[in-house]
């Protein structure tokens, strides 16, 4: 191949602190206690992660009917859980260990300040979100609560209330889309706007903003990141609305069509917060047998020094 291009490298990238925070869990859950391990949901998504931990004796579930041997431990995965799973739990003797992300417990412990001050809560967030149904569950089904997530959903929301509203949102939204969510919020229910701001993470936040400085550049613009990861998903579409040409979620390289790259001069990497590093490496290796010379150029928008204690 005699060709040259232009890499631009996304910084920061990959992994977060919540999803180091919620493997190393696991991994030292396998540690302490042996094989098996429970973990309930996907501890984060992506696929690499989970099938390098079903190698080393974690056994995934959904539901706690699934766990054949209830005498070993069980993590929750960094999603969070609804409040009816942690009693469930209690009341079996299982053993557990949380791995939700300290971010995700900070929207648990808002939505409930807003429950406990009797408000009527507007989430923003996708309805049927892992972390949306572990938020909603942190108060009883009794609330007064709208799921919302996109804009034309607050043309037919009607609150019994309006001087008595708080919203708590989704951590992996799309930053952009959200401000605009929460400005036509404000806009409609003018009290509103003495709720605190919107809970979506810093990494999500950092990712985002390396990915819009990144895609005016870009002819394409690689996210590696699975396609059940909201995160990363975002990043895809951040990309396309912010000048890439065009965007793909990839979980490898080996689901890239070299093929497709001819012609292209100019490409940006990424990867979503569950997504290792060592994918992005392997990609770049690829690209750098595919073409004659690569010029690799970071987009580095912030130093992220963040980590969670275990
Ligand atoms: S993306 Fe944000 S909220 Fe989600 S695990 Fe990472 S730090 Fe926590």
């Amino acid at each position: 191949m005699s060709e040259s291009v232009n890499i631009y490298i996304a910084e920061p990238r990959g992994f977060c602190a919540g999803v180091r925070r919620a493997i190393a869990l696991v991994e030292k859950a396998l540690d302490d206690f042996g094989a098996p391990v429970y973990v309930r949901h996907e501890i984060v998504h992506n696929k690499h992660v989970i099938e390098d931990l079903k190698n080393k004796g974690v056994i995934f579930i959904d539901d706690l009917s699934e766990m054949q041997d209830k005498t070993r431990p069980l993590i929750f995965s960094a999603h969070g859980v609804p409040q009816s799973v942690v009693d469930e739990t209690l009341k079996q003797g299982i053993k557990t260990i949380d791995a939700t992300c300290p971010l995700v417990a900070k929207v648990h412990n808002q939505i409930k300040r807003l429950y406990k001050n009797d408000m009527e809560i507007i989430v923003i967030g996708k309805p049927n979100h892992v972390e949306i149904i572990g938020t909603i569950g942190q108060i009883p089904p009794s609330a007064k609560l709208h799921v919302i997530s996109k804009l034309e959903d607050i043309e037919t929301l009607e609150v019994s209330n309006s001087q008595n509203i708080g919203f708590v949102t989704q951590t992996t939204l799309s930053v952009d889309d959200t401000k605009e969510i929460v400005a036509v919020l404000k806009q409609k229910f003018g009290s509103i706007s003495e709720m605190k701001k919107d809970d979506i993470c810093f990494a999500t936040t950092n990712r985002q903003k390396a990915v819009k400085e990144m895609a005016k550049e870009v002819d394409l613009c690689i996210v590696i990141g699975s396609k059940n990861s909201s995160n990363s998903k975002q990043l895809k579409e951040v990309a396309l609305k912010n000048g890439a040409k065009e965007a793909i979620l990839i979980d490898d390289y080996q689901e890239l069509d070299f093929t497709s790259l001819k012609g292209i001069k100019n490409i940006g990497i990424t990867a979503g917060a569950s997504a290792p590093e060592y994918l992005i490496q392997d990609l770049l290796y690829q690209l750098q047998k595919y073409y004659d010379n690569i010029n690799i150029i970071p987009i580095k928008v912030e130093y992220e020094k963040v980590d969670f204690k275990l």
